[in-house]
């Protein structure tokens, strides 16, 4: 099709929004305010509620292909999308990703190694999981979470009440994984079957949230093949057709355990739009669009990401970018057009391109830093 719907409009969406209109496609954006980051830059926008049934029709009509960008999307708008147009995820898949009880327990099914969990509701739960698996104890929402909202560690028995338990009765108890290293991998499958896997990805967070990234991973040639395996029955157990992000912890001995997935683009895969011969936008576009895969590989000997974060924004304006600009030309800066920078909030990121991992990472790490002074 010539017309591609995208359900949500942030960031993701935008960058999607970017890559398909550069390969000729038409985006329409389906998000609440004419603000919204995708908004900005999609062909046309249909301004509603996103389970709003009049409003989700009159977007779908307008498509020929319809995807998502955000995982906390109504599974029944994107049901009602299907009705309309090829929708990739499917709202099977959706149903899984946006709840973490059903979507580790899918991949445990499936064989697959996750984080140790258990659904619990309150202190005699946490407490016989603490007493299987040890403390400390993260305690999640099971649905809507994103960017660690929602998410409590506890480090011992007394930490239990400071979890608001009242606010909803579907929570998720994991183990706490003592990880060497965080590291993700995003897959990508055509309607057609096609797979093919970006390199891995290690990735640095800070309070819950990704900080960094960088590629080449410190994973070894036989942990990146286990990784290409593993994304690559994700995406099949899960029927996907788009990219799939696999979220991965790694221990000591190697082992990796699934954390969580995305069925959509990721922030861990924002550096392939420097750094890849195909970026993880293009080739959801391809995938969902039917077309062959593009070349995931990377063109670069490494590269680097840093997040930028409402923190980062004084108090009194934006932060000056055009001083970052002269001080570090070759530093890539992305800029989501959120008007109001909150704590936390993923305001825009730092890409870099060199010959070493340490040199990209340093390279956007300074770069931040010029920002901050
Ligand atoms: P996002 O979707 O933005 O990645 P999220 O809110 O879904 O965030 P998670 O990916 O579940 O959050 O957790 C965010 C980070 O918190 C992880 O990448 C990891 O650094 C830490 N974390 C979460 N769960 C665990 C765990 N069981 N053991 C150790 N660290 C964890
Ligand atoms: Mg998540
Ligand atoms: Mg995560």
């Amino acid at each position: 099709g010539s017309t591609i719907g995208m359900v949500g409009g942030g960031q993701l969406g935008r960058m999607f929004s970017v890559a398909a209109t550069r390969m000729g496609y038409d985006v329409v954006v389906f998000c609440a305010s004419n603000d919204e980051p995708a908004a900005q830059v999609s062909t046309r926008t249909v301004v509603g509620r996103l389970d709003d049934s009049q409003a989700v029709i009159e977007f779908a009509r307008q498509c020929d292909v319809i995807s998502l960008e955000f995982e906390n999307i109504p599974a029944e708008t994107m049901r009602l999308c299907g009705e309309h147009a090829p929708t990739y995820p499917s709202h099977h898949v959706l149903a899984t990703a946006q709840d973490r009880l059903i979507e580790k327990q899918t991949f445990a099914d499936a064989g697959l190694a996750v984080t140790p969990f258990a659904r619990v509701t309150g202190r005699d739960c946490v407490q016989s999981f603490a007493a299987e698996h040890g403390w400390p104890v993260i305690v999640k929402t099971a649905r809507s979470g994103y960017d660690g909202k929602g998410q409590h560690r506890l480090d011992d028995e007394s930490d239990i009440d400071s979890v608001p338990w009242q606010e909803t009765d579907h929570w998720i108890a994991e183990k706490c994984i003592e990880f060497q290293a965080e590291a993700s991998i995003i897959v990508a499958r055509s309607a057609h079957g096609e797979v093919r896997c970006f390199p891995p990805f290690e990735n640095h967070h800070v309070n819950h949230i990704l900080d960094t990234t960088v590629c080449p991973s410190f994973l070894s040639p036989e942990l990146i093949e286990n990784a290409v395996n593993l994304a690559t029955k994700a995406a099949e157990v899960l029927d996907l057709v788009g990219v799939l992000c696999v979220e991965l912890f790694v221990t000591a001995d190697g082992t990796m355990l699934i954390n969580e997935v995305a069925p959509r683009p990721h922030n861990s895969g924002h550096l392939t739009i420097e750094a890849c011969h195909t970026s993880q936008f293009e080739q959801h576009v391809r995938a969902v669009c039917g077309m062959p895969l593009g070349d995931p590989s990377l063109r670069v000997a490494a590269a680097a990401m840093a997040n930028l974060l409402g923190d980062l924004w004084p108090n009194d304006g934006p932060p000056a970018w055009d001083q970052l600009q002269r001080a570090q030309p070759t530093v890539a800066l992305h800029l989501y057009g959120k008007r109001d920078p909150k704590v936390g909030r993923k305001m825009g990121h730092l890409t870099a391109t060199a010959d070493s991992v340490e040199a990209a990472r340093e390279a956007v790490l300074s770069a931040r830093r010029t920002q901050v002074n």
